[in-house]
This record gives C-alpha cells, structure tokens and sequence, in this order.
C-alpha cells in the first residue's frame, strides 16, 4: 500500500497536552473527531503510541487539545514534533501557553479554541491508540480559521529547495522535513504521525 494516498484525506492539525507526575507534555496530532454532542459531548483522538503524551493521557485520562491556526508559525510544530518528550522538556521555556481548569496546559497562542477531554474509554489499534473521551471544557480564543494539513502544505512548511540544502531526514508520507541527523529513533512526523522508519535521509 502507498501510505502516501492516506494523506489525500483530509486532516486537522492540533497540540495535544496532557500531565503525569508533574510534568507537562504535547504533541502535535491530525485525527480527532466530535461523536456526539447529546446528552454529553464526546470526542476521539487517535494517538501514535511512541509520542509520551500518549502514555500520559494512559496514566492521568485527562487531556486538552489546542486548535491551532493558520497563523501557527512552524516552530510550533517544531517544538512539539521533534522528540517523544520522555527526555526533553517541550514546555521548558515555551511561551505562549496557559492553564485550564484541569490543571493541564493549552495554547493560548496560535489557537482559535481549546477543549478540555477526559477519558472514558481506549481502543488499541497497534501503533496508535484511539481515546473517547468526555469534552468537559472548552472556550474559543480567536476568530482565526482552523489550521487544515493543506493549509499547512502551502503556506507553513519551509521549501523543499530550503531544506534541501540543509540536510537531514525527509518523512516519506508527508513530506516534513527533519533538518539534523541522526534522526531519533523515537522521532514521530509531527504533521502525519508516522515514525522514524518512514523517514529518507536526504543526499
Ligand atoms: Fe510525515
């Protein structure tokens, strides 16, 4: 199967943050869905197993989702794309962020909403697992339009001839470029989820 084909659906891109023993954490996903909105609202998102904002929401069954915006700048998705957050601090110096009555952080900026989930129920599916959840909160922040993958493609990420010059790890699904190398191993294409095994060194 070309897994490139998948990315001919349409997707959404949003950070999703969550908390355990203190820490925060986020990543970026494309798949999230509203259910119903009667008698309560539930949602599910789909989450890629390797991202550590995976295990988290496992742990806590709490999580907010921040929308983000068309005016979302790519060092967003640089800073929550590039590493699982096991070891590194996404949130440490990170401004731009706020707390919710969940205790856990959203983005203030760049987000045109967020939505405060908790759990009620897992769906494995391998590499990912999909989480419903109750939405218990949410308050729109602005009256920017929601940031869509093609959106993304056309206006956000950098060129291929920019990056081309620089080097690194070319996600084969996508097409996100990872400027450095050795690519992690536990590396997850911010923009479609996949890991490192779907990534080309660029000659
Ligand atoms: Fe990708």
């Amino acid at each position: 199967m070309d897994k490139k084909a998948l990315f001919k659906l349409g997707y959404g891109l949003y950070v999703l943050t969550a908390q355990s023993d203190g820490k925060d954490n986020g990543c970026i996903v494309n798949t999230v869905l509203q259910v119903t909105s009667d008698p309560s609202v539930v949602g599910v998102i789909t989450v890629n197993k390797q991202n550590f904002t995976h295990d988290m929401i496992m742990k806590s069954k709490k999580f907010n989702l921040s929308v983000l915006t068309t005016e979302t700048p790519f060092a967003v998705f640089e800073n929550f794309g590039y590493q699982s957050g096991k070891t590194a601090d996404k949130l440490a110096g990170y401004t731009g962020v706020a707390r919710s009555e969940n205790g856990l952080v959203y983005l203030s900026d760049y987000t045109g909403a967020y939505l405060s989930g908790e759990v009620t129920g897992t769906f494995d599916f391998g590499s990912h697992t999909m989480f419903k959840a109750e939405i218990t909160a949410g308050e729109v922040l602005g009256a920017a339009d929601s940031l869509t993958y093609a959106y993304y493609q056309q206006h956000i990420k950098p060129k291929p001839q920019d990056s081309a010059k620089k080097g690194g790890w070319r996600c084969n699904i996508c097409g996100y470029v990872y400027e450095g190398d050795p690519l992690p191993a536990d590396f997850i294409c911010p923009i479609c989820k996949h890991g490192a095994s779907d990534f080309t060194k660029i000659t």
